[in-house]
């Protein structure tokens, strides 16, 4: 991506950059990655003024559709990382666009290659990791799974399905695998209600309802992930609800999941939610400890047979992550994930606190407040001095060094502003303030000794209970 930052220099705080990388990640983040693929990827960052962004995408049509439905979001979320923000621009940029565009006249002009087709491959692609097999059983999700069992062994034994629950508690690896077990024997289509809303939107703007209409009702096994997405637009529900009906007419079979059940969903038709209710049902709950247990085991298993040269991760690591992480699955396998890049990195397993470090926003621990006496208390510990040589005037390395970490650590971990931080360390100057940072940040990528000390430092700060459990 594109990367043209214009500074404001005036009013960038120095280490409080505005990236659009950041706020893309954070949009990844809320919207889920089938949204961010299909839209937030698509915007570029243009530049940045005073009070507002200017962002580009290819067409006239993608930017309307982020406008009607994530600009809103876009703006608080880049209103997170700069303040002042107050509007976001945007302009349809033809550079890149070339071979968009030709590549949509095509499709229209020429009948035999049907976008929708395309698109169908492109979405219809299903994870072959997400399957029955991996799929592992406790209290909370038994019946979604036998019913998604039943529901590939014998077509339209319960129809609809309706799956919902939180977000990441396997519904989407549920519907993936009831896909990938009837994928050979039937014409399936897994597709999300985002999806399908795109379509509907791109099929009428190109003429091509006809053929929208013949590729989902030509289908045996419709599966439609997350209909919470879908929302507005009457005449796409009036279609949904017909491809709906005739699909249920000739016996196919169709699969929904959502995260609420049926009549909590406002923005569909009655009508609708009252089909779907009119099949099975079922939600999947909280996991237990004993399902996230086993779930860590056998994501551990697995990565253990990939990788049998890797440290394994112990015991006593599985059952804290299990024991704490428990908002939900999606959350269990990452901080697995993020325990084995630790151990990739370092070649070691961490200990205890810095798998706290690790986990650090997922874990429920109350966020420990930290105080800039405090640091400077640790800090003059480490390097054995006192702390009236930390605050003196004196300019001696051996004190000098000391002092600018304690900065750099006051500006890290606790939230005060440049000037508070320089009153605490005898009434320096806030330019000094941002010396010490800038020249630790600097020394810290040269120099890998004083790069641990510092997260040695940070550690014992954050975490004082180093050897718990
Ligand atoms: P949802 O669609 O409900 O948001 P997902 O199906 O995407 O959740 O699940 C999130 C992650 O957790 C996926 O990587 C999925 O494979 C994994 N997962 C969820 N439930 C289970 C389970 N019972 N066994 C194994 N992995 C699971
Ligand atoms: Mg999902």
């Amino acid at each position: 991506m594109k990367k043209n930052y214009t500074k404001s220099s005036e009013n960038t705080e120095v280490l409080n950059v505005f990236s659009w990388d950041s706020v893309q990640m954070e949009m990844k983040l809320k919207l889920g990655n089938d949204i961010y693929e299909s839209w937030i990827k698509k915007i570029q960052f243009i530049s940045e003024y005073n009070d507002y962004i200017l962002i580009s995408v290819s067409t006239r049509f993608i930017r309307d559709w982020i406008t009607s439905r994530y600009l809103d979001q876009i703006l608080k979320i880049a209103k997170s990382f700069k303040k002042n923000l107050n509007r976001i621009e945007f302009i349809v940029k033809d550079t890149n666009t070339k071979s968009l565009r030709s590549e949509e006249e095509n499709n229209s002009n020429n009948s035999n290659v049907s976008f929708i087709e395309d698109s169908f491959l492109q979405y219809n692609r299903m994870d072959p990791n997400k399957k029955f097999e991996n799929f592992i059983i406790g209290n909370s999700n038994k019946i979604a799974f036998e019913s998604s069992k039943k529901v590939s062994e014998e077509l339209a034994h319960y129809n609809p399905l309706y799956v919902y629950s939180g977000v990441g508690m396997g519904k989407t690896h549920l519907l993936n695998s009831i896909g990938l077990s009837l994928k050979s024997k039937f014409k399936v289509m897994f597709i999300s209600a985002e999806r399908f809303m795109y379509q509907f939107v791109r099929s009428i703007k190109l003429n091509e309802m006809v053929k929208f209409k013949d590729c989902f009702r030509n289908t045996d096994v419709f599966i439609i992930d997350d209909i919470q997405f879908m929302n507005g637009k009457e005449a796409m529900q009036e279609e949904f609800f017909h491809t709906f009906n005739a699909l249920i007419d000739k016996g196919s079979q169709i699969i929904i999941s959502a995260d609420r059940p049926p009549n909590k969903l406002s923005r569909i038709q009655e009508r609708i939610r009252s089909r779907f209710a009119g099949g099975l049902v079922i939600d999947i709950q909280k996991a237990d400890y004993d399902l996230r247990l086993k779930i860590i085991k056998s994501k551990c298993d697995e990565h253990e047979m990939l990788y049998p040269d890797e440290l394994k991760i112990p015991d006593s690591i599985k059952k804290f992550v299990s024991l704490e992480i428990k908002t939900s699955i999606r959350e269990l396998t990452g901080a697995l994930n993020r325990i084995n890049s630790f151990i990739k990195v370092y070649n070691k397993i961490p200990n205890l606190s810095e798998v706290k470090i690790i986990l650090k926003d997922l874990l429920n621990v109350s966020e420990n407040i930290v105080t800039i006496d405090q640091i400077q208390s640790e800090v003059c510990k480490f390097f054995k001095i006192s702390k009236n040589e930390m605050l003196s005037a004196r300019r001696s390395r051996y004190l000098v060094r000391p002092r600018q970490v304690a900065i750099f650590l006051s500006k890290l971990l606790t939230s005060k502003s440049l000037p508070e931080i320089g009153r605490e360390f005898s009434n320096r100057d806030h330019t000094t303030v941002i010396h010490s940072v800038k020249m630790i940040e600097k020394l810290r990528s040269e120099d890998s000794e004083l790069n641990s000390n510092i997260d040695t430092l940070k550690n014992k700060i954050l975490y004082n209970k180093e050897n718990e459990i």
